[in-house]
């Protein structure tokens, strides 16, 4: 029998696509383990990551990492904060595969 996980999710969020689909933001992905960028920022392999942002506003998830990098970074919106910010949003954008569709198979139950 397959492990069972808990993943405490937002009851506003959408439910996960299948996978290849388009990504709806219903964050299952990042509360279940970080990607390679969200390991070096979480600090971990297992569990949510620390970058994930609800938005409240949008009743979905986004990477905090790309859509709020100067926060979740702390290098803040000071002028070198926005040359950070561009310079590092299009190299994030590819390492953790945003636009490319869903790859997380996990179905929660
Ligand atoms: S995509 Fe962003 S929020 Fe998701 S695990 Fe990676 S760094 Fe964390
Ligand atoms: S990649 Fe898939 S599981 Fe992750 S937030 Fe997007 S739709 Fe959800």
């Amino acid at each position: 029998m397959a492990a069972q996980r808990i993943v405490w999710i937002a009851p506003e969020a959408p439910p996960k696509p299948a996978l290849g689909a388009p990504c709806n933001g219903c964050g299952v992905c990042c509360l279940l383990e970080p990607c390679p960028v969200g390991v070096l920022l979480s600090r971990r392999r297992r569990g949510p990551c620390v970058a994930l942002r609800w938005m409240a506003a949008e009743r979905r998830y986004r990477c905090g990492a790309l859509s709020v990098p100067a926060t979740v970074f702390g290098w803040g919106d000071g002028r070198l904060g926005r040359c950070l910010t561009a310079w590092a949003r299009p190299l994030l954008a590819r390492w953790i595969g945003a636009g490319r569709g869903c790859d997380c198979d996990w179905t929660p139950a």
